[in-house]
Parts: structure tokens; sequence; C-alpha cells
């Protein structure tokens, strides 16, 4: 097999170019992996773009696109076309979904970082993940990985499908944080007081709309459910999934929110649209001693004193970012694991998110050029004949 690929890099801001990029040597404990399918997020879009760089010094100096193109892509499906000589767990030409995050078990150590051995991979002291910190991603032919990061698929879903593998482990890590934060409400509590009875929802972008059917459809929540969000296809989508929905153009929302929660207001509130304006009109909404989930990044025009609006209830603040896990026996990622599960048994939607197609490394600008814009874009996909 070869030791060089071709792949799309970026190679400026808003810049792609198909080269041929050399492969890392391959171990006894890596699996050769041929993408089928790649997701496009956020923070894609976000190092597209130019307002971000994650690819850095030692010393923590962005290392400029020029010096070093970073080929995108990290929510990645694929399938093996090669195992390593130690590998007896995956065979090739199973399609599998990759944890593009490279912790202290990716690296087979046995002596863990704190934050690996208490569950944290993504926050690993030695953390690299590919499509994002220089390590080449999913807009590739050819990716060689730790075969301890991949998880084989049942064949259920189409790779498209279990791309959103990902985006829904970010769901159930932030599920995680919740349960071990010191929290006046939760969900489970027997006494009514501490109980959550009403959670908002704002944006209904991918996490809104994987968050909804967490809380339904996995947690079991029954308490009242509701999405604010500005477009009427994405609120039709969420409503779907049980949720009560807002038009976020709208005036009134406090007292929407008085009226459905019976006056208690929020218990959680979980910020997923990234409005500067949205996440100004949080905290009249909560009701004292919530819990705030700053999920959404960006924000603009909103200054720290905003806070101080915040500060008066007493929240208790959760910032989840990214998919850490805890790992399973096999040394396989726990929020993985379960996500893939619930997207194949269907407990978890996705099918309804996709909403852009691309083919193949060709159309990869296109994929992080502007559809994204476009009010009813939910979920781009990178789809690829293998
Ligand atoms: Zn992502
Ligand atoms: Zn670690």
């Amino acid at each position: 097999m070869s030791n060089s690929t071709r792949a799309c890099a970026l190679v400026a801001p808003h810049s792609f170019k198909v080269i041929e990029i050399p492969l890392p040597p391959m171990g006894p404990k890596d699996v050769r992996v041929t993408p089928q399918a790649v997701g496009v997020c956020g923070t894609d879009f976000h190092i597209a773009d130019g307002a971000g760089n994650y690819n850095l010094t030692p010393s923590g100096e962005p290392i400029p696109l020029a010096q070093e193109a970073q080929i995108l892509g990290h929510e990645i499906v694929g399938k093996v076309v090669e195992i390593g000589s130690a590998v007896h767990d995956i065979q090739v030409g199973q399609s599998v979904v990759l944890d593009q995050g490279l912790s202290c078990i990716s690296h087979y150590r046995t002596d863990l970082c704190e934050y690996c051995s208490s569950g944290a991979s993504h926050q690993c002291e030695t953390y690299t993940e590919y499509g994002i910190t220089g390590l080449a991603g999913g807009f590739s032919e050819e990716l060689i990985v730790p075969a301890i990061n991949v998880l084989e698929t049942s064949g259920a879903r189409s790779p498209s499908e279990c791309a959103l593998t990902e985006p829904l482990a970010c769901m159930l890590h932030t599920t995680g944080m919740l349960n071990d934060a010191r929290q006046r409400y939760t969900l489970k509590s027997k006494d009514a007081a501490s109980r959550v009875h009403t959670i908002l929802i704002m944006g209904a972008g991918p996490a809104g709309l994987l968050m909804t059917q967490v809380l339904r459809g996995a947690l079991g929540f029954e308490g009242t459910l509701l999405v604010s969000e500005p477009n009427p296809y994405k609120r039709t989508l969420v409503a779907s999934f049980g949720a009560e929905v807002w038009d976020a153009n709208e005036p009134g929302i406090e007292d929407w929110i008085q009226e459905k929660s019976d006056g208690r207001m929020l218990e959680w509130a979980f910020e997923a649209s990234g409005a500067g304006p949205a996440f100004a009109s949080m905290p009249r909404l909560l009701r004292k001693q919530a819990t705030v989930i700053k999920y959404g990044i960006g924000h603009q025009g909103q200054g720290l004193e905003l806070l101080n609006d915040f500060h008066w209830k007493e929240p208790t603040f959760l910032m989840p970012v990214g998919a850490s896990s805890p790992f399973d026996q096999d040394g396989r990622a726990t929020y993985y694991r379960q996500a893939l599960e619930w997207i194949e048994s269907g407990k978890v939607q996705v099918e309804p998110l996709i909403t852009h197609r691309y083919a193949g490394l060709e159309q990869v600008p296109q994929a992080l050029g502007d559809d994204h814009k476009d009010a009813n874009y939910v979920k781009g996909i990178v789809e690829f004949q293998v």
C-alpha cells in the first residue's frame, strides 16, 4: 500500500487545493481507513474562514496555513482497507466510525494523564485531533489511525448517518457533565422541588436537534421541553422530535416561558445558537440557581458585563466542548459507542438533519463555502464513492 494519499487541503482562508500528502508509517496497532462519509461542522467553517487555527507550536502560536496546510474533516466514517499485525478485533472491509481525538489511550500508554484517567479524553495533556490540530482529517483518500480509535458500524445505517456519531457524542459528553456537576435541579430528583420541570434549548441547529432527542428519547425527560429558533424549517423539525417551539424573531419569550413553566421559569437552559441577543435574553428566563449550559460559541456584540445579569441568580454554569469520553473495557470511547448505537437503533434520528450532500474531494470547497448560510442548512456531509 502507498505511503502517500490525495487530499483536499486548506492552503489559505477560503482556498483549497487537491494535493498529495505523506501518510504516517503503519504501526502494528494501526488501521488504514478510506473515508466514506465526513460531516462538516462549525469548527470546519471557522477554520476555513480563517477565524480559527488550532494547529499550534509547542508554545501555543498558530502555524500559518501557508506553512502547514490543514486537511479538514473530523466527523469521519470510513472503510478499513488494511489492519496492523497486532489488530485482532477489526476486519478489513468493515465500515468504522473514528474517534478523531488522540488521547493517552490512542498512544497505548499505560500511565494515563489525569484527564484521560478521569474520562475526559479530549482534554488529554497531549491531545491532538485529526482534521483540526494539524493532523490530516477526513477530506483525504486514506488515513492511518490507531485501531483503538475506531468503532465498527453494524451496517444498519448509511455511512452518512453514522457520521453524526461525533456530534451526538458531544451531546453525551454534555449530559455526562450535567450528571457530574453540583446542581440544584436534576432530571431524576425524587423531590419535585429539586426536579427539572422546564428546559429551554436556544437554537435548533445540529446540537439543539440532537439534544432534544437525547432528552426525550434517550434520557426519558417528560417535562416541558422548549426550543427557540428563528428558522421555520428547523422549528418544524425540532417539534417533530417532541419540543414546543418559539419563533426567536418574536418578542415575548419571557411571557411564553412564564406560562409554560407555571411561573417557575427554567431549571435548565441550553444555549446552542451562538447568537448574542439570545444569550443576552437568558438571565430573565432562569429560575434562581438554575443550570446554564453554554454550548454555542460566538455571541458577538455581548460584553462580559452580561454575566452580571446571570450573577444575581447564582446559576451553575457548564461549558462543555467536544466529545470527551470515558473509555470502555476495550479502550474505546464510551460516548462514541453509545452515540453510534443510538443512531443505529433509531433512538436518535439523524437522517432528517442531513440537508446538504457533496460528492468527493472535488466538492470539499463547495461543502466549506457559503451553503451553511442558507436558512434551511442544518448539516452537510461529504460522501465518497468507495
Ligand atoms: Zn464537529
Ligand atoms: Zn491523556
